[in-house]
């Protein structure tokens, strides 16, 4: 499929004045998506799997279905271990509380990437905090990677749970996953992988990857915000006390006490975001459908392109540019906060994101208060890149023209 076609797909990239490179904080959405949406309220709408009538059948065949092409999606051994939930966010913190509060002991190790996102780190220390267990950072090395002596060190003190970030939201940075997950997984830990990001650009394959939790959310991959997926192994997920209490999770309820539902039911409280986990089924059929290396090589080289322009204008701190980065970069203008970067691009139509990216603890590493951060997606041209490159280069000689 050619890019322009690609595009046409995409109804907000439309509108004239837009260059859209924001897309680690979210994607934009493809008709297939909204009209997946669109039709569930039109036609199918009702509440799912407690109906009698055709209607609430139909609504949680949708509902449902979508749930099965997420376990193809992601290559999950069964459905049953598909979880719906509102996002990585709350993926984290149904980990934390849930599989925290039964596994944690006193003095017990977490390990956690240095670039790990807010969603990650704070769940996490609270559940630390409740056991009296301890969260440790995995250091950058020198050049900025996570440090591999640095974590076998780490491993070497036996940690109940690592949590490693696929793909760095504030940086595009990868995680050495292929190799660090058997790692930690030797060293007796609980896995538990960050994909928000890595989601939209690589094919995940749970299996392969061979952790126990893998966390993303529908919004950052092309389809609705709302929704998101956390697939567990299965053992563990069925030794997990519930999350939340209410509808639909439980199986006999009394005033005295109460049983909960199987899996996947019994970590889905509610009524459930049913028209978002449609859509969030459409977006991944609809990547399914694509070229994914073609659309991963594409990406890359729009990376290379930006980081080439970047590296050609004077006074650009780039952050961990690495190869193989995946979707972002990070960087700051020397003598600008980064704000009015982003403040100066808006005004030439360009969308880019600024501040500390939900990573603070990454941020103090960096010894940077915030970074500006260009994010590419499929559907972004080598144009655009020429034009962001060219409204920094602008605004470097009109802010060093001495008005005098
Ligand atoms: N982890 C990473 C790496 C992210 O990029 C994000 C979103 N910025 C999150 C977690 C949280 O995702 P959400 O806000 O969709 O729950």
């Amino acid at each position: 499929m050619s890019l322009d076609t690609l595009r046409a797909q995409f109804p907000a990239l439309q509108q004239p004045d837009l260059i859209y490179l924001d897309n680690a904080a979210t994607t934009q959405k493809p008709t297939a998506v909204l009209e997946a949406m669109q039709q569930f309220y039109q036609a199918d709408n009702a509440n799912v799997h407690r109906g009698a009538h055709r209607l609430s059948a139909r609504a949680t065949r949708a509902f449902e279905g979508a749930r099965d092409t997420l376990a193809r999606f992601i290559n999950a051994p069964e459905r049953e271990s598909v979880l719906f939930t509102r996002g990585t966010t709350e993926a984290m913190n149904l980990l934390a509380s849930s599989l925290g509060g039964q596994q944690l002991q006193a003095g017990d190790l977490i390990l956690i990437d240095s670039w790990a996102h807010h969603a990650s780190i704070v769940p996490w220390q609270q559940a630390a905090q409740r056991a009296g267990a301890r969260l440790c950072p995995i250091p950058l090395d020198k050049a900025g990677q996570l440090d591999e002596a640095a974590y076998l060190a780490l491993l070497a003190q036996q940690p109940r749970v690592v949590i490693l970030t696929q793909v760095a939201n504030a940086l595009g940075a990868r995680a050495p996953l292929s190799r660090w997950l058997p790692l930690a997984r030797a060293a007796g830990a609980i896995t538990i992988v960050d994909g928000a990001q890595g989601i939209a650009h690589d094919t995940v394959d749970v299996q392969a990857l061979g952790c126990d939790f893998y966390a993303f959310s529908g919004h950052k991959m092309y389809g609705p915000t709302g929704i998101g997926v956390l697939w567990g192994r299965r053992a563990l997920l069925e030794a997990m006390p519930p999350y939340q209490f209410g509808g639909e999770m439980i199986h006999k309820v009394s005033f005295e006490q109460s049983s909960f539902n199987q899996l996947p039911f019994k970590f889905e409280a509610g009524t459930p975001a049913i028209a978002e986990a449609v859509g969030l089924g459409a977006a991944a059929q609809w990547l399914m459908a694509q070229d994914r290396a073609a659309l991963a090589a594409h990406e890359s080289v729009l990376l290379a392109r930006a980081r080439t322009g970047l590296a050609s204008i004077e006074g650009i701190t780039l952050y961990s540019a690495f190869e193989d980065n995946a979707g972002s970069l990070a960087f700051n203008v020397e003598g600008e906060h980064h704000q009015d970067v982003g403040i100066w691009l808006d005004q030439a139509g360009i969308a880019v994101r600024c501040g500390h990216h939900c990573c603070q603890p990454l941020m103090a590493a960096l010894g940077v208060k915030g970074t500006c951060r260009v994010s590419v997606a499929a559907y972004n041209t080598a144009a655009e890149i020429d034009a962001f490159v060219e409204a920094l280069r602008d605004m470097r000689e009109f802010l060093n023209d001495d008005p005098l």
